[in-house]
């Protein structure tokens, strides 16, 4: 069946590198989706189809409804996130509470957990890919960089937003592990409105990600708590082999204590 017979297309939600993403409408349910096109033929495409379609299952993830083709596209029909993208939220909000912060990074990290467990790695978490709910739940999506890994095995290509990318990554081998990083980097956003790791130009900016060090120091890290500078630290470690998991990140003394306990 073609899309076109079962649904709407109406306004566009976002364009990216792909394709772009239309609000449509189930013809027969007057139902509201989203539908995002993308153009056939590289092999990123066919994989970024079948991680969401191997993910729907979790509400911190975009679900996936349908999967339309023809011979130049797919189009995947996806739950709608009437909330928008946590990027504007941000850009309106300023600085978050430690509270607000600390709900975000919970909702991410239950995401994080479940693509991990389900040996997706997302490769590229930022906030233009961190989507919201009719009721302001965080949804993750974006699965156009994700891969999926066996056996532990390890992940190699620099990939991601320069911003956000983990030091492993500009050196070679990496795991999982990247994800974290990127929403440490999240994290220190929220709570002092600034990047972390910044530079005039993206040779300086990797150079600042792979060696320097985080100071809490100026601006508003003196109203930061101390819990608080503790997670941020363990996320944006260069150790990978202490930097925290989405499961350690959850049993955290700050995210405990502002949010609801885990079941
Ligand atoms: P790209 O891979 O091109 O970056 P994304 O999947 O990130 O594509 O989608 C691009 C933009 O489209 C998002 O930043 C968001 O604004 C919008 N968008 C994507 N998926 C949805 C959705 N399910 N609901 C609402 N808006 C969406
Ligand atoms: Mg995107
Ligand atoms: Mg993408």
């Amino acid at each position: 069946k073609k899309i076109d017979q079962e649904y709407e297309l109406d306004r566009t939600l976002g364009k990216g590198k792909f394709g772009s993403v239309v609000l449509c409408r189930s013809k027969a349910t007057g139902e509201e989706f989203a539908c995002k096109t993308l153009r056939k033929g590289e092999e990123i495409v066919h994989r970024e189809v079948e991680i969401m379609q191997h993910l729907s299952g979790h509400p911190g993830v975009v679900t996936l409804k349908a999967v339309y083709e023809d011979a130049e596209f797919f189009y995947l029909v996806m739950e709608l996130c009437s909330g928008g993208r946590l990027l504007d939220q941000m850009a309106r909000e300023g600085l978050y509470s430690e509270q607000k912060a600390a709900h975000i990074i919970k909702e991410l990290m239950l995401a994080v957990r479940y693509c991990h467990e389900m040996g997706v790695v997302h490769r590229d978490i930022k906030p233009e890919n961190i989507l919201l709910g009719t009721s302001g739940q965080m949804k993750l999506a974006d699965f156009g960089l994700a891969v999926r890994i066996l056996d532990g095995q390890s992940l190699t290509g620099v990939v991601g937003s320069p911003a956000y990318v983990a030091p492993e990554v500009l050196v070679g081998n990496y795991s999982e592990k990247v994800d974290i990083w990127s929403a440490g980097v999240l994290l220190h956003a929220l709570l002092v409105g600034v990047l972390p790791f910044q530079g005039d130009s993206l040779d300086t900016m990797f150079e600042a990600i792979k060696k320097e060090k985080l100071d809490f120091v100026g601006g508003a890290w003196e109203f930061v708590s101390q819990p608080a500078r503790d997670l941020l630290s363990k996320m944006l470690t260069r150790n990978i082999s202490t930097r925290l998991t989405a499961d350690q990140i959850l049993r955290h003394p700050w995210i405990s204590f502002y949010t609801e306990p885990l079941l």
